[in-house]
């Protein structure tokens, strides 16, 4: 069923019922488990929702006081989760032929530079944020640029959207080009503002954001962990070991250092709020730390992929993994086209990634990571309604597939390398329709 622009637009009823074959997570499902009792698909039930919230789910249909949409025949799943993702970065998707440190001089940096300015700030997070949901993304946390008002610009638009945001000003105080570095004491002063006006607020959460270990002083990093140690609900965003060039340098810039992670460990932002990106060329040591500080790593394949960093050992992860787009080093916003890429890396390491470890990291494994369990991530009652509905097949090969499976794994695994934006019929946040 397809909506008129004038219901996307209108406000919704109070109390109303959704109608499709809902999916989600009750626990982590198995390594390796295509059978899983973690997975709750209700065909063809009914999601009743109340003031923005989920309130029940049943196979009856409602009675006459819910106002209704019947999306039956359509795959309903918690709106996705994007743990790591670059704003500024839109216009630099797909820039050929670099691997990550000449990929940032050649492309990204420049493109950062521009949003110093307020106006191009607030038209790339506008542009930015629609994407995100134009793709069934109805929570992220992500990097703006090294300027407060990008991350101004970030909260605000959210704001509009009634999204699950976190992000935080980039810190970057060396290794930048000029226009893209601040200073010990301006940064602070900048994320003490922008904390106190955007944590906490409506749907709205501050990251420490320091951009990597090589564009901040040692100075730098030390003030980024006493603003994480003096308030504990703050999160930590930052990118760790994606690539083997880069752990040569930070050896070389941090020699006292047992490893890449400890330069963040020693200043005390490795923490359970911490998502650090990447992470593929972790030791032992590093795996046990990120596992015993409950912080989670943000697996980004399309971005691995592209740049060529390297292969995401996910089987050995001891720790907490979400799912994260990492555009513009990442080739699509669409978490299945990423999830797709998951799958692909772990069959080159020789190893089977099913549709529920990867549809349960992108959504309920975010949430719980992210400490947002009871608010994101599932279809139960007390949870948000950030819910997508998706086409199960576009097109005349993807209908085939589709038609073609004998059992729920291998339609939901089919549904994952053939989906992309172009499946999304609804993306709904807090019970408002937004695509
Ligand atoms: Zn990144």
């Amino acid at each position: 069923m397809s909506f008129t622009n004038q219901e996307k637009s209108s406000i919704a009823p109070r109390r109303w019922a959704l109608r499709g074959d809902l999916l989600d997570f009750t626990a982590a499902p198995a390594w390796g488990d295509t059978e899983s009792p973690a997975v709750r698909f209700d065909r063809d039930h009914w999601l009743l929702i109340e003031d923005g919230r989920i309130v029940g789910r049943q196979a009856a249909e409602p009675d006459a006081s819910w106002a209704r949409k019947d999306h039956a025949g359509q795959l309903v799943l918690p709106g996705f989760i994007d743990t790591h993702v670059h704003c500024p970065q839109l216009e630099v998707i797909g820039s050929y032929g670099t691997e990550l440190l000449d990929w940032l001089q050649r492309y990204t940096f420049p493109a950062e530079r521009a949003f110093a300015d307020p106006a191009r700030s607030r038209a790339g997070a506008e542009v930015f944020l629609d994407a995100l949901l134009a793709s069934g993304t109805t929570s992220a946390v992500v990097f703006p640029t090294v300027h407060k008002v990008s991350a101004e610009a970030l909260f605000e638009g959210a704001a509009a959207r009634g999204m699950r945001l976190v992000t935080g000003k980039v810190l970057m105080d060396r290794h930048a080009p000029d226009g893209l570095r601040d200073d010990v004491e301006q940064a602070e002063r900048d994320c003490v503002d922008l904390i106190d006006r955007f944590h906490g607020r409506e749907r709205l959460a501050y990251a420490v954001t320091v951009r990597f270990a090589p564009t901040s002083t040692p100075e730098q990093l030390a003030m980024a962990g006493a603003l994480c140690r003096a308030d504990a609900s703050l999160y930590m965003q930052t990118h760790v070991a994606e690539n083997r060039a880069e752990v040569a340098w930070v050896a070389q810039l941090f020699p006292q250092a047992r490893s890449y992670l400890d330069v963040y460990e020693c200043v005390g932002l490795v923490h359970e709020r911490a998502v650090l990106a990447h992470g593929i060329w972790l030791d032992a040591a590093d795996k046990r730390l990120l596992a015993e500080r409950g912080a989670q790593v943000a697996h980004c394949p399309s971005s691995n992929l592209f740049l060529g960093s390297g292969l995401f050992d996910w089987p050995g992860a001891e720790f907490n993994v979400s799912l994260a787009s990492d555009v513009g080093g990442g080739t699509s916003l669409s978490l299945p086209r990423n999830l797709l890429d998951a799958y692909k890396i772990q069959a080159l390491r020789g190893a089977r990634l099913t549709a529920w470890a990867a549809l349960h990291a992108a959504t309920r494994g975010a949430a719980e990571a992210l400490r947002l369990g009871g608010e994101v991530g599932g279809l139960s009652a007390g949870q948000a309604a950030d819910l997508c509905v998706w086409d199960w097949a576009r097109g005349p090969v993807a209908e085939a597939r589709d038609a073609a499976a004998r059992e729920l794994h291998e339609r939901v695994f089919a549904w994952m390398t053939q989906a992309d934006e172009r499946n999304l019929a609804a993306c709904y946040v807090a019970g408002q329709r937004r695509v």
